[in-house]
């Protein structure tokens, strides 16, 4: 539907994993092989997740790092990550897909920047593959170890070939540019504080090169504006923009402390960014305002970010916190259920160059649409606004939810056939990545 357009009691038609046609509760609906009846329930386009990090799930609410500041936390975890194999990473994949499903969300990225073996992102494509889950993976990289001034462990950065060659091969091997895809690339060196200058520029070469996006963090916390002038001699958007990540094929996690003027400069590129806004608050930095940021035309999604850092994966929380965070800092009309709805979906799908097919439910889009649960004690006496009563009442989660078509939620009940078997050998893999067996 066109954005904003809400309609009470009508229908939504599906045909061959696309959004057919919509109407009114007097409009004739056409012929169905299925029908469900989601009367009394809110349906809205399938959330989209723009900033995760999958893998973490294994190390949940790690005791040894959960009160740390963000670089303490990190180099607390890279120890712990160089365990990572192909097995691991499909485990926390398919268990993050699985959470993100019943939260309402039907397209993810994945950004994946430790990669202490090979194949860890082939790994990732074949658990959203078997699941049917519509994914962008983010071919994350980090060269600048300890010894060369980063952050990171030496177990866990790479070579620049090798992290070229790997990009290259996982765009010619998965990148799929068609309409409808389920599988798409995009290229996402992990912070400048963890990678080099040369790896940055050539990845954006790349990026152009094969048409895909481009996805980093930037402007995350304020030891970040120090490690930037002290390492570049510039401020980290001065630096972002002369690397040539400045493009609107650029989308960017956190950007929190941006300048007026950089803010600015960044949405007139047509850069757009990812708030986190439980990974914001549990690491106890700041948070980007993003209202000030879409006013200026600079699109926001929402994303869920790592399950280390907000230690759950919940696109209906995030959104939530997307409007709380905004109310508090600015006010109460400072941001509406509506508003927040839009990050989610319209200002995701933006981040992703992905809005001519999803974060909407116009004929022709893809058929990924969330039932909402309605009847959970938290929601009655909702009953004045439901998109609102949506937001506020939850806690949410989906009734259906639909990918390309496929109800991968049914009554409130994931429909994936392997999470049975995943879940205890995902606890093994965590329990031995956190040294605990
Ligand atoms: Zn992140």
């Amino acid at each position: 539907m066109e954005a904003g357009r809400e309609i009470d009691g009508g229908w939504i038609a599906l045909h061959a994993g696309r959004v057919h046609s919509t109407g009114s509760s007097t409009q004739p609906t056409p012929p169905a092989e299925r029908v469900i009846d989601a009367g009394g329930r809110l349906v809205t386009p399938g959330l989209v997740n723009t900033h995760h990090h999958m893998y973490q799930n294994l190390t949940r609410a790690f005791a040894p790092a959960i009160n740390g500041t963000l670089f303490q936390w990190l180099t607390t975890l890279y120890p712990r990550w160089a365990a990572l194999d192909e097995e691991s990473t499909y485990l926390s994949t398919y268990v993050a897909c699985a959470e993100l499903l019943l939260s309402g969300c039907t397209t993810s990225s994945d950004h994946m920047y430790v990669h202490p073996k090979p194949n860890l992102i082939d790994a990732q494509i074949k658990a959203t593959t078997e699941i049917g889950f519509r994914f962008m993976a983010n071919r994350g990289s980090m060269t600048r170890s300890v010894e060369d001034g980063g952050l990171p462990p030496a177990s866990v950065v790479q070579d620049e070939d090798t992290i070229l060659s790997d990009s290259e091969r996982l765009i010619r091997t998965f990148h799929d540019p068609t309409p409808g895809a389920m599988t798409r690339v995009a290229l996402a060196p992990c912070s400048m504080f963890s990678v080099s200058e040369s790896i940055m520029r050539a990845t954006a070469e790349l990026a152009e090169q094969h048409d895909v996006r481009l996805h980093t963090h930037l402007a995350e916390d304020k030891d970040e504006d120090s490690y930037a002038l002290e390492v570049y001699g510039r401020r980290p958007v001065e630096y972002f923009e002369d690397v040539g990540w400045a493009t609107p094929r650029s989308w960017v996690a956190h950007y929190v402390y941006g300048s007026a003027e950089e803010n600015q400069r960044l949405a007139a590129a047509g850069v757009s960014a990812t708030q986190c806004p439980s990974s914001n608050m549990i690491l106890a930095g700041d948070t980007a305002d993003a209202q000030a940021l879409r006013s200026m035309g600079m699109p926001v999604g929402i994303g869920c970010d790592g399950s280390a850092s907000s230690d759950s994966a919940n696109l209906w929380m995030e959104t939530r916190g997307a409007m709380l965070l905004a109310r508090y800092r600015s006010g109460p009309s400072a941001m509406s259920a509506r508003e927040a709805l839009s990050m989610a979906t319209a200002g995701s799908a933006a981040n992703l160059g992905w809005s001519d097919e999803i974060g909407h439910l116009n004929p022709g889009a893809c058929a990924d649409l969330v039932i909402w649960e309605s009847s959970q004690l938290s929601q009655t006496g909702a009953l004045t606004d439901p998109v609102e009563g949506w937001l506020r009442s939850g806690p949410a989660s989906g009734w259906y939810v639909l990918v390309a078509g496929n109800p991968l939620v049914e009554a409130g009940e994931l429909k994936l056939g392997e999470l049975d078997e995943v879940l205890p050998r995902h606890a093994a893999a965590a329990a031995s990545m956190q040294g605990l067996n």
